[in-house]
């Protein structure tokens, strides 16, 4: 240690001590309208490893978009902690965070939000010319991520020439290209039929395994069979904190059996 700056080694010290990749501490959100206010997070404190692959459930209007808006730097809690990586990140300016949102975390939504008349390799890349690469080296790591979610050979298809399951492959590479440390999917398979859901859970899997670390949310129980552990919330609170011995594996999922609306799309 001999010479080493102090504020080198006080941020080796917070690199050993964050054994965890986040961490809430009593996080409580609240929504004003008017004079009336919701309180949509009333004091979360949970933590996940590097490496877990979570699934947040609980009914309508429990704060789960809410929760997931506060981990993926979208928004502020009206009070508590977010610690990502060691750092109180509520407690940095707005720029710092976006810097934050932009590397280090990647989206996926139920509706895909990808361009439309845009290839889904120009798509892919997109985050990546707001950080400034070059387009040549752009593309050529959209191909590599694209190729990872098994859509090397749909580089030049548009959205629309895509089915639901193809679009949100594409999401998912587009949620890749920056390297981040963090996934977070908002109900990923709310907008696809269940088979193509599975699909997209065993991408999510194929990731998991490889190191990422991932956080779904999930209205359907069968969607939480495929992770580690769930986070039950309830009216702005976490009732439930349960972990999966042996998840189920969406790749040997029984297939099921063929149902009259598997157009794509
Ligand atoms: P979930 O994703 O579990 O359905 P949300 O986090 O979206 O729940 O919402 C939690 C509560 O906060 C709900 O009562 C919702 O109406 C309220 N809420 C969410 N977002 C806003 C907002 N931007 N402004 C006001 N109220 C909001
Ligand atoms: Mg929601």
């Amino acid at each position: 240690m001999g010479d080493e700056p102090v504020n080198t080694i006080s941020r080796r010290l917070i690199t050993a001590m964050a054994q965890y990749l986040f961490e809430t501490i009593d996080l409580k959100k609240a929504y004003r309208i008017g004079s009336q206010e919701v309180s949509a997070l009333r004091g979360v404190s949970t933590a996940v490893h590097r490496g877990e692959f979570t699934a947040v459930m609980g009914p309508s209007g429990s704060g789960k978009s809410t929760f997931m808006n506060l981990l993926g730097c979208l928004d502020t809690p009206t009070s508590g902690q977010y610690l990502l990586e060691g750092v109180a990140v509520s407690a940095l300016p707005a720029p710092h965070r976006a810097r934050i949102r932009n590397r280090r975390i990647g989206f996926v939504f139920q509706s895909f939000n990808l361009l439309p008349r845009t290839s889904a390799l120009e798509n892919t890349a997109l985050p990546l010319r707001y950080a400034g690469i070059a387009r040549s080296k752009r593309l050529e790591r959209a191909e590599e991520v694209l190729g990872w979610v098994g859509m090397a050979d749909r580089l030049e298809h548009h959205p629309s020439q895509l089915s639901g399951g193809q679009q949100q492959r594409v999401a998912i590479a587009r949620a890749l290209v920056n390297d981040p440390v963090l996934i977070l999917a908002d109900e990923p398979t709310g907008a696809l039929d269940t088979r193509t859901g599975i699909e997209v859970m065993s991408v999510f899997q194929d990731l998991n395994r490889s190191g990422m670390t991932v956080v779904v949310v999930t209205h359907d129980p069968e969607v939480a069979n495929f992770t580690q552990r769930t986070l039950l919330f309830r009216d702005g609170l976490l009732v439930g904190d349960r972990r999966s011995v042996k998840p189920a594996d969406a790749r040997t999922h029984p297939p099921l059996p063929v149902v009259e609306k598997e157009a794509a799309g």
